[in-house]
């Protein structure tokens, strides 16, 4: 990508937080770690909540949004979340109102200069759930990325929302095997598994294909479970659904360090 950077600094069941850098912004996606590990993620990257002009949140499930309070009351950054999960958020006792926070619809926009933050409805078992594409125009020109984790399938929503992207942080959470071998009780392991639970890394790998086959470069794996998945899985299953394509460059979201969305570097798990 020319003029969007962005990093996934955190992802997966312990939290996710992804930095977006464009020349006229820089935003985060979910907080969904601690305010001081947002911090450390983005000092990482040369960067600081100082420099955030607005959080997207994706949906209210505690791994989206664990550090967005205290974030909120230190920093008041503008926080950009949909109705029904604000909802479902401030009815949780532990969670009092948030500052400066713009309540949407599930498809919204929001400007900055070049660069415009879109929202789509991703389906999950939260109040409400969104992706987002960040879009820089210049010249004519416009550079697209997009992030679509928490995703029970693949819908016409996400892949509109995402066609053209340049570059994409889409989730591989679960090896299906490995779900159903694994320690996850049965109750759990239908919920993952459900339409509107996690995708899998054969959904992912033939969403990428799709993607690939439409011009999206770069690939970030994002939101790997834990229990049920393995980097090396993971990767194994997407790259060899994209394959035939060149100069792609895949790398796996780590959960507690920075990945360059654009690098080709597999992090040390
Ligand atoms: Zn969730
Ligand atoms: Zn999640």
């Amino acid at each position: 990508m020319v003029n969007i950077t962005a990093y996934t600094l955190y992802s997966g069941s312990s939290g996710n937080c992804v930095y977006v850098k464009t020349p006229d912004t820089e935003i985060l996606f979910d907080a969904g770690v601690s305010a001081r590990a947002v911090e450390k993620g983005l000092n990482d990257v040369q960067s600081s909540l100082s420099h955030i002009q607005a959080i997207f949140v994706t949906h209210e499930h505690s791994d989206h949004i664990k550090g967005l309070e205290v974030i909120s009351k230190k920093h008041h950054i503008p926080t950009h979340m949909v109705t029904a999960s604000a909802r479902a958020l401030i009815r949780n006792p532990q969670a009092s109102l948030l500052n400066d926070l713009y309540l949407h619809p599930s498809v919204f926009s929001v400007k900055f200069g070049n660069t415009t933050v879109r929202s789509f409805p991703t389906p999950h078992d939260s109040a409400a759930s969104v992706g987002y594409t960040v879009e820089y125009e210049e010249n004519g020109k416009t550079e697209k990325f997009g992030l679509a984790t928490d995703i029970g399938h693949i819908t016409e929503d996400i892949a509109s929302s995402l066609i053209g992207s340049s570059a994409v942080v889409i989730e591989a959470n679960h090896d299906v095997n490995m779900l159903f071998a694994g320690p996850y009780p049965y109750h759990l392991k239908l919920r993952i598994l459900s339409e509107k639970g996690h995708l899998s890394n054969e959904d992912c790998a033939k969403f990428t294909k799709f993607l690939a086959e439409n011009g999206t470069k770069h690939f970030v794996l994002a939101h790997l479970s834990k229990e049920n998945n393995y980097a090396p899985i993971a990767e194994n299953a997407v790259r060899g659904a994209i394959s035939e394509f060149s100069e792609i460059r895949l790398a796996v979201a780590s959960p507690d360090k920075p990945v360059l969305v654009g690098s080709d570097q597999p992090p040390e798990l």
